[in-house]
């Protein structure tokens, strides 16, 4: 069993790491209270990811592990970006985030939504020695928000091949099948046995 330092606190995404991870040799610890959070300040979610994995190792002593999200879409430039979390500002809810990502696509047709979330997850050891690995969801944002699973922006991603369904209208098991954050958990599971 191999045992890892998880660098977040959000439930969402600690639920969907470890549903995903249940079947493989990998355990995730709680980061321990007394460490503190580390400040996204990188400009990617490569940088920032090893940013938090590195942080959490250096004072835990331990194995760590960090993720960083961002949601890309199109016809914003690739905006909201590694600033996903924060779109429409500072402690602002899920909710705000989408309202301002609809409001800036007003009027843009379905077609030309194209979007993609990106999951980096970055391992660091107490060795110094740290890598990332990546995955990816295409899909499309949806002109309003659909179902009640998931977080963040799901209601308004309808990832491709899945008839239009936003991914907070998929089960959690259809969810982590497809999703960016499975891809990149499966994608450390690799690297892991192959090492
Ligand atoms: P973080 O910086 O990795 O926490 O993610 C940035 C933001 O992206 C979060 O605050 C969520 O709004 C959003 N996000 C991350 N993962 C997902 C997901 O799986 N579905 C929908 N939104 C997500």
């Amino acid at each position: 069993m191999r045992a890892f330092v998880l660098a977040t606190a959000n439930h969402h995404k600690v639920d969907e790491m470890r549903r995903i991870l249940a079947p493989y040799d990998v355990q995730l610890l709680p980061r321990p209270d007394e460490v503190p959070d580390v400040d996204e300040t990188d400009d990617t979610l490569e940088g920032n990811a090893l940013l938090k994995a590195r942080a959490i190792s250096n004072s835990t002593g331990d194995a760590a592990i960090a993720d960083d999200t961002g949601l890309f879409i199109d016809a914003l430039s690739g905006r909201p970006g590694v600033h996903s979390a924060r779109y429409a500002g500072d402690d602002v809810s899920f909710d705000e985030n989408v309202k301002k990502v609809l409001r800036e696509l007003k009027g843009v047709d379905l077609a030309d939504r194209g979007a993609r979330f990106r999951t980096v997850i970055a391992v660091a050891y107490p060795n110094g020695v740290s890598w990332w690995v990546d995955g990816v969801l295409e899909g499309t944002i949806l002109e309003g928000p659909k179902g009640e699973g998931g977080f963040g922006y799901d209601p308004i991603f309808a990832p491709v091949d899945e008839g239009g369904r936003s991914l907070a209208e998929l089960t959690v098991e259809e969810k982590n099948a497809r999703s960016h954050r499975g891809h990149a958990l499966r994608a450390l599971i690799n690297v892991l046995e192959s090492s």
